[in-house]
């Protein structure tokens, strides 16, 4: 079910306690549910997995002052998305263009791991961010891990069989696809491993292969009408 992004919700009470608790340790941390950033009538929308603890966390907006934002604000100012490549304050005026970012879930679970409970009770924000994002002229969606991939499903209500999530997967939706009420049809899913420090130090997702996602995201927005259904880039 959509419903409105609340900054105050506390619909998970294991998150909410959590974050209360993370509030008495760091007192000038956000330490609430992140808000997405960005574009308000942008052309693509990446879901990320959770705020992290010492980024989204701390500085209360998504990718901001951790690892996991270097690689993705840098990735978005080369392609022309984002006004600079650093990301370290709330505060550092950065805008982007024809992009927005959220999260699967709003709020930084414990050891980075969501329950599944906690990604279906915040579906409903995602689902209506995605359809704003679809009422507004959206496009491309850009899901930033496995998690990322399997609650932008949910939120339109597919069958996670039918789009197995990998890296570099590209599923684009059938033209008659619904999803409370709206036609999602024309939307497009790019998969990509998410930016973590563990996935880029070990170098399972390098600046090359995610410079690659985005390439051919650009080429699609550029030509909707090249966008191949469910194929891998090579
Ligand atoms: S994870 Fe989402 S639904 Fe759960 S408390 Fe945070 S904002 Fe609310």
């Amino acid at each position: 079910m959509q419903s409105t992004f609340s900054p105050d919700c506390r619909q998970c009470p294991r998150l909410a306690g959590f974050l209360d608790d993370v509030k008495v340790r760091y007192p000038d941390y956000h330490a609430r549910p992140v808000p997405p950033f960005g574009d308000v009538a942008p052309k693509l929308l990446v879901v990320g997995l959770a705020p992290g603890m010492h980024g989204a966390n701390r500085t209360g907006r998504p990718f901001t002052g951790d690892f996991a934002g270097i690689l993705l604000y840098r990735t978005l100012h080369k392609f022309g998305y984002a006004s600079h490549e650093g990301s370290a304050f709330a505060d550092d005026n950065l805008a982007l263009t024809n992009c927005r970012i959220t999260n699967a879930v709003k709020c930084l679970p414990p050891q980075n791991k969501p329950e599944p409970s906690e990604i279906r009770q915040c579906n409903g924000y995602l689902a209506a961010e995605i359809a704003d994002f679809k009422k507004r002229g959206g496009i491309a969606l850009l899901a930033l891990g496995r998690v990322a991939h399997q609650a932008a499903l949910m939120a339109l209500g597919l069958k996670l069989t039918g789009f197995p999530f990998a890296h570099g997967a590209i599923h684009k939706f059938p033209g008659n696809l619904t999803s409370g009420g709206m036609n999602m049809g024309g939307l497009t899913l790019y998969d990509s491993y998410h930016c973590s420090r563990y996935n880029t130090q070990t170098r399972r997702l390098t600046a090359e292969m995610f410079e690659q996602i985005f390439a051919r995201i650009c080429a699609d927005l550029a030509s909707p009408h090249l966008a191949a259904q469910q194929q891998t880039i090579d």
